[in-house]
């Protein structure tokens, strides 16, 4: 039976964070809420996965379902200030404000296969420091803080008895610190996927692709993807 729940969207942070939570059989959980990257980063996980005997993938869609008042009323049918999926929230790039949805989903999913831990690859230093940012520049939902206040929530939400951990194994550590942790731990990082966008191969633009650079170059390390994209095709 997996015993945890790694959140991922196919990214070399996650990877690493499932080797180090040391579970035989686990689920990676994708919350698709329609990033131009989740296509990708699916085919990443589905690779991964053929990798590892124990692990499964699970893709979770989320986001306004099409409303037959789509552009005319809005979601839910509100006559006015209402949102159109179609265009107002394909306008919102990232995952800002969506992290706190996306964990309750990995608890929610732990519950029901009775796994104990939900894992997420976040570092509160990992991007700020790559990308020569001061720290607290970047967000607070990869900080300790977040997920101590989530720790808080879960217990205070779950019947007792029920007890999932929210665990952060990479919390501390800067890019390269994780890379050459996955080197060590012989992460198949041609099989992750990094970039914002959904390309044939990594942009090497979005800030995504530049920490994944300066991370394998700060660690001294060739990056699979970046010298073989082709590798990254599903
Ligand atoms: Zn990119």
């Amino acid at each position: 039976m997996p015993s945890v729940v790694v959140m991922s969207s196919g990214g070399l942070k996650s990877a690493v964070a499932a080797a180090v939570s040391a579970a035989a059989e686990g689920i990676y959980l994708l919350v698709d809420h329609g990033a131009p990257s989740a296509a990708r980063g699916w085919a990443a996980l589905e690779r991964l996965c053929r990798g590892t005997g124990g692990w499964r993938c699970v893709r979770w869609t989320v986001g306004p379902a099409p409303s037959r008042e789509a552009g005319r009323a809005g979601v839910g049918g509100s006559e006015s200030g209402g949102l159109r999926p179609e265009t107002d929230l394909g306008a919102v790039s990232g995952s800002r404000g969506l992290i706190p949805a996306m964990l309750g989903l990995g608890v929610h999913l732990a519950t029901k296969i009775g796994a104990d831990r939900v894992i997420t690859g976040i570092s509160q230093v990992a991007d700020e420091g790559a990308l020569g940012a001061p720290f607290g520049s970047g967000r607070p939902d990869r900080r300790r803080e977040f997920v101590h206040a989530w720790q808080c929530m879960i217990e205070t939400a779950l019947p007792r008895g029920t007890a999932v951990r929210i665990e952060a194994p990479l919390i501390d550590l800067r890019a390269a610190e994780i890379v050459r942790l996955g080197l060590r731990r012989k992460i198949a990082f041609q099989n992750t996927w990094s970039c914002e966008q959904g390309g044939e191969s990594p942009c090497q633009k979005c800030e995504s692709c530049r920490v994944r650079a300066a991370a394998f170059r700060e660690a001294a390390a060739a990056d699979p993807l970046a010298a073989r994209p082709a590798v990254a095709r599903a």
